[in-house]
C-alpha cells in the first residue's frame, strides 16, 4: 500500500471570481464535482478505513455532498464498507476502504536490454511483476513481442480485468502525437509512432511517458517524494537522464526536451558519445560504459552492474571517477534550479559507501555552496520504479482530474 498522507491540491480556474456566463458557471460546477470525487478517492486511499464523517471533515466538505460522493464510488465499485467504528457516544460509523478487487493497472517500461512490468491494484499495491529480456540491438517485431508477453502475464494474473495500461519509454517522446522522436538507447523505436504500434499488442487506454519523468512520478506517488512538491530524479542506466517534477506536476516544454543531464559534457577530453558530442556524462558513466570498464580491469565479463559482486582496489577507482563526474553534472543542476531534493536511481547506487563521497566532492567542488545546503541528495528505495511510474500514469486518470488535484 502506498505511503503516507499527502496533501491534495486543487486549483479551480475561475472558481471564486466572476465567471462569464452560465455555461461557464455549469461547467464549473461539473469541474469542481469531479476534483471533489477524486479528492474523497484519494483521502479514502490514504486513510483508509475511514468514516464519511471523518472524510468530510478532513475535505472541507458538507456531509451531504461528501455521502453523495461516497455513494457514487461505493455504486461504481472502487470503494466499499470495511466494518464499524465506535466514536463517542453515538451510532456505531460506517468505515469506507478502496476495493481492492477493482479492476487494477498495468505499467510497462521499454529499457535497451529488457521489458519490466508490474500489475497494481487501484491503490497502488503492487501485484506482481514480470520481465522479459531483450537481445543487444532489438529491433521492433522483438521490442513488440516482449511487451506482448509481458503484459499478457500480468492481465491473466488480473483475469483480465484492467483499467488501463501505462508504457514508459527511453528518449524524446512527442506527447501530443505519441511520436518517439529520438531514442539514443533504443534506436529502433526513432520515429515510431508509439500509440499505433503499441497498440498493436496492448489494448487501450494506453499512456505514454518518458522513462526518466516515469521514474518521477514513481517517486511523487510511491517513493521519496510523496508529498515533496518540487524535485529531480536522476536515472543512471544505459542511458542517463532526469525526471524533474514542478508544484507536483512533471515538467514538461514544448516538444519534450528537458532533464537531458546524461548529455552535458563532464570531460572535454572524454569518450565520444551516440548523440555525437564529446565527453558527455553518459558517455563516460552510463552502465554499458562503467561495465566496460570494470570487465576490463577485473578480467571479468560481467553482463550488469548487478552482477559485480565486491568493490576491489581495481574497480574503486572506475566508481569512484563515475561518482565525481555524476557529482560535477549534479553542481551544474544544483546552481541552476536548486531542487530541494535530487533522487538518484540506477544500479550504480548498489555501489554507494564508494560512490556517494566521490558524488558529493563533486558537487561541493562544482556548486556553490548556498545552493549545495539547498539540495538533499538521497537513493531511490523503489525497485521497477520505470514500471511502477508508467503504471502511476495510468492510476492517475483515477486519482486526478486533468491534471487539476493531484497527490
Ligand atoms: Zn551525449
Amino acid at each position: 500500500m502506498v505511503g503516507p498522507v499527502s496533501e491534495a491540491v486543487v486549483v479551480v480556474p475561475g472558481i471564486g471570481r466572476s465567471v462569464r456566463g452560465q455555461a461557464q458557471a455549469m461547467a464549473n460546477q461539473g469541474l469542481v464535482k469531479r476534483i471533489n470525487r477524486a479528492r474523497v478517492l484519494d483521502a479514502i486511499r490514504h486513510q483508509q478505513p475511514v468514516s464519511r464523517s471523518a472524510l468530510a471533515d478532513h475535505l472541507g466538505l458538507d456531509r451531504k455532498s461528501l455521502t453523495n460522493l461516497a455513494q457514487e464510488l461505493l455504486s461504481e465499485g472502487l470503494v466499499c464498507e470495511a466494518g464499524r467504528r465506535q466514536s463517542g457516544r453515538g451510532r456505531p460509523q460506517t468505515l469506507l476502504a478502496l476495493d481492492l478487487s477493482s479492476p487494477g493497472v498495468v505499467g510497462l517500461a521499454i529499457d535497451a536490454d529488457r521489458i519490466s512490468g508490474v500489475l497494481l491494484d487501484i491503490g497502488g499495491g503492487c501485484r506482481l511483476t514480470r520481465r522479459a529480456a531483450l537481445g543487444a540491438q532489438a529491433g521492433i517485431a522483438e521490442i513488440l513481442a516482449g511487451v506482448g508477453e509481458v503484459y499478457a502475464a500480468l492481465a491473466a494474473a488480473a483475469a483480465g480485468r484492467l483499467r488501463g495500461v501505462g508504457v514508459a519509454v527511453p528518449g524524446i517522446v512527442d506527447m501530443g502525437t505519441g511520436v518517439l522522436q529520438r531514442s539514443v538507447n533504443l534506436p529502433a523505436l526513432e520515429g515510431l509512432d508509439l500509440r499505433v504500434a503499441l497498440g498493436r499488442v496492448l489494448p487501450g487506454p494506453l499512456e505514454i511517458e518518458e522513462s526518466s519523468r516515469a521514474k518521477a512520478l514513481a517517486e511523487k506517488w510511491f517513493g521519496l517524494a510523496q508529498g515533496v512538491p518540487n524535485f529531480v530524479c536522476i536515472d543512471l542506466g544505459i542511458g542517463i537522464g532526469a525526471g524533474l517534477v514542478q508544484d507536483r506536476r512533471p515538467y514538461m516544454p514544448a516538444g519534450g526536451y528537458a532533464g537531458e543531464i546524461g548529455h552535458v559534457m563532464v570531460d572535454p577530453q572524454g569518450p565520444l558519445c551516440r548523440c555525437g558530442h564529446r565527453g558527455c556524462l553518459e558517455a563516460c558513466i552510463s552502465e554499458r560504459r562503467l561495465l566496460e570498464r570494470i570487465n576490463a580491469a577485473e578480467g571479468a565479463a560481467w553482463a550488469g552492474l548487478d552482477e559485480v559482486s565486491e568493490v576491489t582496489p581495481r574497480s574503486r577507482p572506475i566508481l569512484e571517477e563515475a561518482g565525481y563526474r555524476l557529482g560535477l553534472a549534479l553542481a551544474y543542476l544544483t546552481n541552476i534550479i536548486c531542487p530541494p531534493m535530487i533522487i538518484l536511481n540506477g544500479s550504480l547506487l548498489r555501489f554507494a559507501d564508494v560512490v556517494m563521497p566521490a558524488i558529493e566532492r563533486g558537487l561541493e567542488e562544482g556548486a556553490l555552496a548556498d545552493c549545495r545546503a539547498r539540495v538533499r541528495l538521497v537513493v531511490s528505495t523503489l525497485a521497477e520504479a520505470g514500471a511502477m511510474g508508467a503504471a502511476a500514469r495510468a492510476l492517475a486518470d483515477v486519482y486526478e482530474v486533468d491534471g487539476l488535484v493531484q497527490v
